[in-house]
């Protein structure tokens, strides 16, 4: 029997896996996805070999690409953005770290208060994550993006709309500054040149300003696998769980790829273990532990959930979903912006009670795909609607034509900037299981609806969109588009909420089941809302800290230890010879 179970090893699960195996604990990290144990000869700056969503290296589906990608039942207009395989999303993630906005929380007391989703708030203070805030920041480690020439212009034109710089983490006002990224910042020739020949380890350490942070990051080449540039799990808590017992007195992780999770065992109320399915030759295990943890995010966690018939009584598995509810707009200039160079986005503006505005600059395949992907028809030529928010551009919609030709004809004159809405946590959103689309080999699919918005998330989402105009005006830009996103689910969060209530929520306070014993969440799901619109994984990772923690006090008869002790960073040397002597 194993101590402690982890399902999915993507944003959540080797946080906990890492976090339990560092205190001697026997942990099971099961990945339905790939290993990505050669991901420097895996992996490809080609978009479309990369991020395809029926083909591409980082898809939801299985290792073998010749197979076709997991299905999802998606009744609207979407499109969802997921990856399988060893670091899960995070292969995909711009490693944006911001904290959460303090309104989300239950200890709020700000002059805006009302301003937030209240009657959803984490059932415990901010003040109270903020240790463990600090615990992931310097594991992963979290530091002040590298900046360029796109971030200039954001920047500048944030100044001129009249807001304060913000310098500390914590987010108390409207105003700008840097992200905050768990992107190692460039050293040596990196960030210096673009000869791909001196951007080899060690001579670069660091962010090499390629541009490909969504492709992966192998940067730069040749790297031990925890010196990467960008901080997904894949490189930063993997491979410290894989070397536990070597960096620390700890136990390395078990790690299975290839392995989907399609049963969760209970007994009288508790947790037993889990039966899970090797994707590639059909073959179902099942082992047992006296905790599991499931991580294998914010679809298929209320799936597994719901095909392993684990009791629902309040019906609130799967509801709750946000999603920031995301829009794009971007701003053509006269002169050089370097857009599709460093850090996909490396600043942000955060308006507590409405959301956050930050810079994206995508290479030009993903930077094609957002200009095409809209609700609102094609600019210039039909609408369905664009939204009120739309005064002081020049388009609203898909680009098509000349337009389109204007603005991908040279991406490095271009300011993204994705805007992130702080949207309310409504029932009817949710995910459920398809009665449409049939089962796959793991039992019936997920089905995603999302049939409203609140007014107040409307107002918010409108409100960040005038914002956006204004500032890339003000930052010189000489047309600006606004593409009006349909449902663009990347930020998903909330659908095993925890709670104060019992009522509307899933999880207790610590991220244990309301229903099932020894049972916990540790992915975007357990979120308790959309956060007041930061990204949302360092606050998932953080909760994650949190709830390894409580395991080993409650069943484990540990110590905390967040308070007394300092983390080891993945960076640190002891973890690059731990990392180089497995082989990894
Ligand atoms: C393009 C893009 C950019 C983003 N940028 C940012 C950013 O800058 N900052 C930020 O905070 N967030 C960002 N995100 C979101 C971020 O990726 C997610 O918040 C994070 O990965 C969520 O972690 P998770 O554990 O909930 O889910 P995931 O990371 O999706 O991990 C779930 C894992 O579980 C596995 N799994 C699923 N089902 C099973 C099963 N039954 N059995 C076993 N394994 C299973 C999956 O294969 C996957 O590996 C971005 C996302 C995308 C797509």
């Amino acid at each position: 029997m194993r101590d402690v179970i982890v399902v999915g090893a993507g944003g959540g699960g080797p946080v906990v896996a890492k976090e339990l195996a560092a205190r001697g604990l026997d942990v099971l990290l099961l990945e339905a996805g790939a290993g990505f144990e050669h991901s420097e000869s895996e992996w490809s700056h080609f978009e479309n070999e990369a991020n395809n969503p029926a083909t591409g290296i980082f898809r939801f589906g299985p290792s073998d690409r010749t197979q076709p990608p997991w299905a999802r039942d998606l009744p609207q207009n979407c499109f969802l953005w997921q990856t399988a395989g060893v670091g899960g999303s995070t292969l995909h993630y711009f490693a944006n770290s911001p904290r959460a906005m303090p309104g989300a929380f239950s200890d709020y007391i700000g002059a805006d208060v009302d301003a937030y989703d209240r009657d959803h708030v984490a059932p415990f203070g901010y003040r109270e994550l903020i240790p463990y805030y600090e615990w992931v920041e310097q594991t992963l480690p979290v530091q002040t993006a590298a900046m360029g020439t796109k971030e200039e212009r954001f920047l500048h034109g944030a100044a001129k709309l009249g807001l304060p710089h913000q310098t500390s983490k914590d987010i108390t006002v409207a105003a700008f500054r840097p992200q905050e990224n768990a992107i190692l910042q460039p050293h040596g020739t990196a960030g210096r040149t673009g000869d791909r020949k001196k951007l080899v380890y060690p001579r670069a350490q660091g962010c090499t300003f390629c541009g490909h942070c969504p492709q992966g990051c192998v940067e730069p080449r040749r790297s031990p696998r925890n010196l990467r540039a960008k901080r997904s799990t894949h490189t930063s808590y993997v491979p410290m769980a894989l070397t536990a017992d070597r960096w620390t007195r700890g136990k390395a992780v078990t790690l299975v790829p290839d392995s989907f999770a399609v049963r969760v065992e209970t007994d009288g109320g508790v947790v037993r273990g889990i039966t899970w399915r090797n994707v590639r030759n059909g073959a179902t295990t099942t082992e047992q532990a006296k905790v599991v943890v499931l991580a294998a995010g914010p679809v298929e966690t209320p799936r597994l959930w719901l095909n392993s018939g684990l009791p629902n009584p309040n019906d609130q598995v799967g509801r709750g979903l946000t999603d920031h509810y995301l829009d794009y707009l971007v701003g053509r200039f006269p002169s050089y912006t370097g857009s599709s160079k460093g850090p996909t986005s490396a600043a942000r503006l955060d308006f507590p009670g409405f959301g956050g505005l930050e810079q994206a600059g995508v290479s030009p395949g993903l930077q094609g795909q957002a200009l095409t992907s809209s609700d609102s028809g094609i600019a210039g030529f039909y609408d369905h609607g664009a939204p009120v928010g739309t005064w002081g551009t020049d388009a609203v919609g898909r680009l098509v034509g000349e337009r389109l030709k204007r603005f991908m004809s040279n991406i490095d004159r271009l300011v993204g900037v994705a805007l992130i809405t702080d949207d309310d946590v409504l029932p009817e959103n949710r995910v459920m299981l398809s009665m449409t689309m049939a089962p796959d080999a793991h039992g019936p699919i997920a089905r995603l609806v999302i049939p409203a918005r609140s007014p107040r998330t409307l107002k918010r989402r409108e409100y960040l969109a005038g914002r956006a105009v204004g500032l890339l005006r003000a930052a010189g830009a000489t047309e600006v588009i606004r593409v009006n996103f349909p449902g663009l689910l990347l930020h998903l969060h909330s659908t095993m909420r925890m709670g104060i209530r019992q009522a509307d929520s899933v999880l207790d306070s610590d991220a244990e089941s309301r229903w099932v014993k020894r049972l916990f969440v540790a992915d975007n799901s357990a979120l308790p809302n959309g956060l007041g619109g930061p990204n949302p994984t360092l606050t998932t990772q953080a909760l994650a800290t949190r709830t390894a923690e409580k395991i080993f006090v409650r069943y484990f008869g540990g110590d905390p230890w967040v308070a007394h002790e300092s983390p080891v960073s993945s960076v640190d040397d002891t973890v690059t010879q731990a990392v180089l002597a497995a082989g990894l």
